[in-house]
């Protein structure tokens, strides 16, 4: 899977693999507004879209959002392998269907993960070379309770559960590679944008790079 490279992604005779961007975030930081910008502009980026086991908001639709399954149907796609990763958060699990990202990544085309740390972890043992990890932090706590107030489609116990869990989300922080706090929105999509076109850019995920130097070079004499 790593080793496949997309022709037309680069100039010349450079290609390189797709690669998975992971952003985390506590809960209410703003992760998925920015994934949708992210996506609504990057036409060789598409979204893993996750199972969960809780039930839709409602303006969240099946497929879009996530796959809505009970509890026993996403044990049964764990059993199967059918999941990249998957973890419990806040009392529901979570996952990532594997045969999507597979073929994503199988056509150089790159994935963005809208999921915890621990699916991080997962993601980034079970595809290693091919994972860039974003963290992206609140400008503060109370902020951060101010915007799942703001959301007003969670219980008052279901945002006291992710105010609690967030301290713990953020001691995480470290083990990524990029870290931005969401002050700003538009300047938050503009620093996810250039950590995902730098990572694109890495040496180390392309191919061909001495094949097209040499040219270069040939050039020369
Ligand atoms: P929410 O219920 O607000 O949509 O998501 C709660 C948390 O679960 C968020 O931090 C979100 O990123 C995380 N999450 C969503 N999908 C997945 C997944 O497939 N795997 C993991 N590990 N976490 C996920």
């Amino acid at each position: 899977m790593s080793s496949d490279a997309h022709p037309a992604a680069e100039p010349s005779h450079i290609a390189r693999r797709g690669l998975c961007l992971v952003l985390a975030a506590p809960s209410g930081t703003g992760k998925s507004a920015i994934t949708r910008e992210l996506l609504a502009f990057d036409h060789n980026l598409s979204l893993s879209i996750s199972v969960t086991t809780r039930a839709p908001r409602p303006y969240e639709r099946e497929g879009v959002h996530y796959f809505f399954r009970d509890q026993a149907e996403f044990d049964a796609m764990v059993q199967s392998g059918d999941m990249l990763e998957w973890a419990g958060v806040f009392g529901r699990s979570y996952g990532s269907p594997r045969a999507p990202v597979e073929a994503a990544l199988a056509s150089g085309r790159d994935v963005l993960f809208d999921i915890d740390w621990q699916g991080y972890r997962q993601v980034r043992a079970a595809l290693p070379g091919d994972v860039v990890g974003l963290y992206i932090m609140p400008p503060s706590l109370d902020e951060l309770e101010r915007r799942l107030r703001t959301r007003a489609s969670d219980s008052e116990a279901e945002i006291q559960r992710r105010m609690a869990t967030a301290a713990a989300e953020i001691s995480h922080v470290h083990e990524f590679d990029y870290v931005l706090v969401n002050n700003d929105f538009q300047v938050a999509v503009s620093q996810a944008r250039s950590v995902l076109t730098a990572s694109r850019l890495a040496l180390d995920r392309l191919t061909g790079v001495d094949a097209f130097t040499a040219t270069l070079l040939a050039q020369k004499t």
